[in-house]
């Protein structure tokens, strides 16, 4: 098909959810992607955050290739054995004993939601429901999941949200105080608030958060959905504060492009589910816990965390300082590793629009801010090809 003729389908056969990029993406490698046309883009927007090793990376190609002529799904009416590989990974490496699987972020955040207010009621005896979380938050789309998400624009015409969230300004330790009653079973954050323009707390936060949580018996819910599997510089952003949360929800990056989700929890924790409790279909499917085991293990073996996101990440900024010290516009440049953005005093759809033209695909959230979200394995050579294009898209306003 011609891309016009996919492009006229696209608007008449899918629902009108999304305002989509006139572009017809067919092939990708590395950090580079191929439209219909044969153009091709430098990715700096990795299918939101989830592409950390590039597009196809061979040894996740591989293991799914491989899974695919065995087993691709069977249910959990059974042990899956890429199911507790791929756990068993995750536990090695994380603060936790256990893990839940689901097949996204918002179903993570779900699965959160619930197991808070049943250890509450199963575990501790108490009954507490309420699970307080940040405005500018971003939780994702289910009714669970979005009422958590502390933002209008996501509730609104879909009221009445599910009852039992308290709503605190990010970075606000005295608001989380105030919020906590006998009611509170749970406080959820980002530790970097991705969708809601990469907003970083400021140190310390995260270590008083625990503080609130031990003082009072709640969970610690981490939503590491953007920021965990290397995205920051660390396999999970709450390393960088000597922190562990009680909780915590994966996506993203997770699967390398696979449809996965997990909770993960210490055991304490985790004695809030128990057989029936929670559950589904396709969590924990062979396929994408073959992709997960094989990302994770990419991640790790080829210490692409350590040796490339902090460094790419300070120079990353570094270039986008530069362009501040030039251009009055750029309010401010921010991120933590490959989790970028620079907030600009208009709309900033103008800039995605002529960065697509010139070959770089990137996002804006919160209408002002430009979020770089790169796959982890992205050269110094492109980080600077993306900032020079910048440095003369913003010379012409
Ligand atoms: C993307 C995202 C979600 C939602 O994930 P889905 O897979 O789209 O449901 C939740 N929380 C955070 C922090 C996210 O970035």
């Amino acid at each position: 098909m011609i891309t016009g003729d996919i492009i006229k389908d696209s608007q008449t056969y899918l629902m009108n959810t999304y305002s989509r990029q006139p572009l017809v993406l067919v092939k990708g490698r590395g950090a580079t992607v191929y439209d219909s046309d044969g153009r091709e883009y430098l990715d700096f927007l990795a299918g939101v955050a989830v592409n950390n090793l590039g597009h196809c990376h061979p040894r996740v190609v591989v293991a799914l290739q491989k899974q695919a002529q065995r087993l691709m799904h069977v249910s959990n009416h059974f042990h899956i054995e890429p199911q507790v590989n791929l756990a068993k990974a995750l536990v090695k490496n994380s603060f936790a004993d256990k893990v839940f699987f689901c097949n996204s972020g918002a179903e993570a955040n779900e699965a959160a939601i619930k197991l808070a207010r049943r250890y509450s009621r199963e575990v501790l005896k108490k009954d507490r429901y309420e699970v307080i979380t940040c405005f500018g938050s971003f939780h994702g789309r289910t009714y669970g999941a979005v009422s958590a998400t502390a933002q209008e624009k996501f509730h609104q015409g879909f009221e009445p949200m599910v009852p039992g969230f308290r709503y605190v300004p990010f970075n606000d330790l005295k608001a989380v105080e105030e919020a906590v009653n006998e009611r509170t079973c749970a406080i959820l954050v980002e530790p970097v608030q991705g969708e809601g323009g990469v907003n970083i707390p400021s140190a310390g936060y995260l270590k008083a958060l625990r503080e609130i949580c031990d003082k009072h018996g709640l969970l610690l819910m981490l939503d590491e959905i953007q920021t965990g599997m290397g995205r920051t510089g660390r396999l999970f952003a709450y390393d960088h504060e000597g922190v562990t949360p009680d909780v915590m929800a994966l996506a993203k990056g997770l699967g390398s492009g696979m449809p996965i989700g997990a909770l993960l929890a210490t055991d304490k924790a985790a004695q809030g589910f128990t057989p029936g409790s929670h559950g589904s279909t396709f969590g924990g499917n062979p396929l994408a816990c073959a992709a997960g085991l094989a990302s994770l293990e990419t991640l790790l073996e080829d210490n692409i965390i350590i040796q490339n996101v902090g460094a790419l990440g300070k120079h990353f900024v570094t270039g986008l300082e530069t362009l501040k010290s030039k251009y009055p516009f750029i309010k401010d440049v921010r991120g933590q590793g490959l989790l970028i953005g620079i907030e600009l005093d208009f709309d900033g759809k103008e800039i995605v629009t002529e960065c697509l033209k010139q070959g770089f695909l990137i996002n804006c959230t919160m209408n002002t801010v430009l979020r770089f979200i790169p796959p982890l394995i992205i050269s110094v050579e492109e980080i600077d090809r993306l900032v020079n294009a910048l440095d003369g898209i913003f010379k012409k306003r």
